[in-house]
């Protein structure tokens, strides 16, 4: 908890809200319900593909699998060289999705710039697509329907269920339009009658809109863009930004896309590392998980 002044001169406590630990909360659930699940002879599995060498994919396949290994997910790593085409990808996920021991696909993006993410995104089938990507996954989510949800904005959305009970009439504006955080946020902020503004790089007076909203989620990928005097005393602000940029030891640091060091006034926020990343991981295994509770189910 930091304190600050609010604009109207009322001491307002700045909430810093830890997604570390309230991922490390999900994965406990998670573990506890793979556990049941496996009582019943079913043991949630994931395949997780990775084609091509790109360092940053390999580290977050590496945390990927290690998650599901502190949850009791099996998950099956498949490496396709660089040079795999994308018949080589779309006959592994055919077959895949015809292997009633897995539960979830997911293929670690960018794929090799030969292969069409969309068509690969398109062959899997909607119940193992644990990333929520799949044409009929966003209907779902946009019908109100039961389908899977993307990580991220789920992942968003437990953090903000923590501290919003009624989203009805609130503002909420989300800076980004994308297919993974912008528009499913939206869409998830919109089924709980928040009232929502997208907005993006073509957006005309940005910080005029980020004025009003009770919910600030930033998605742009534009490090220190939310300013302090963008956001109205008591509003929630949700970081999703990642940006690696270079400090002078030679090292890199992340950055967010707001500057939460202007924020006191903020009801909450979330911190960049350790805000909405590790309950992108936890939305993940909790996915697998519910796809294969799902399949069991019938
Ligand atoms: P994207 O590049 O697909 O989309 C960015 C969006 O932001 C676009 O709609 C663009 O119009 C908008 N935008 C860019 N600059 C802007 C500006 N100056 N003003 C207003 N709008 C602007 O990005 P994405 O895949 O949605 O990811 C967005 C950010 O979130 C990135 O930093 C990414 O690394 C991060 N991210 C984090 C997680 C996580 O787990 N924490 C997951 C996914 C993405």
């Amino acid at each position: 908890m930091a304190r600050g002044p609010s604009c109207s001169g009322v001491e307002i406590a700045v909430h810093i809200i830890n997604g570390r630990a309230k991922a490390a909360q999900i994965e406990e659930v998670t573990h506890t319900r793979v556990e049941a699940l496996k009582l019943r002879g079913v043991e949630p599995a994931l395949a997780v593909i990775l084609a091509g060498d790109d360092p940053a994919s390999q580290v977050y396949v590496r945390r990927k699998i290690a998650s599901c290994a502190r949850t009791g997910i099996r998950s099956i790593e498949y490496r396709l060289a660089a040079s795999a085409g994308e018949e080589e990808v779309l006959d592994l996920v055919d077959r895949l999705n015809r292997d009633g021991a897995i539960h979830g696909i997911l293929v670690q993006l960018p794929l090799p710039p030969v292969i069409s993410a969309n068509r690969v995104m398109d062959a899997i089938r909607p119940d193992k697509d644990v990333d929520g990507f799949h044409p009929v996954n966003v209907g779902r989510l946009s019908t109100g329907g039961r389908g899977l949800v993307p990580c991220t904005p789920l992942g968003i959305m437990k953090l903000l269920d923590g501290l919003i009970t009624d989203y009805r009439g609130l503002d909420a504006v989300v800076i980004g339009k994308s297919n993974i955080v912008g528009k499913p946020v939206a869409m998830l902020l919109l089924e709980r009658e928040a009232t929502v503004t997208i907005t993006h790089i073509e957006t005309r007076d940005l910080p005029a809109i980020v004025r009003r909203a009770d919910i600030v989620v930033a998605a742009a990928g534009a490090p220190g863009l939310v300013r302090g005097d963008w956001v109205k005393p008591g509003a929630v602000v949700i970081d999703v930004g990642i940006t690696r940029v270079d400090v002078p030891d030679g090292r890199t640091r992340l950055i967010g896309d707001c500057r939460i060091d202007e924020m006191d006034h903020a009801r909450a926020v979330t911190p960049v590392p350790g805000g909405v990343g590790p309950m992108t991981i936890a939305c993940l295994l909790a996915n697998t998980l519910t796809a294969a509770e799902r399949a069991a189910d019938g």
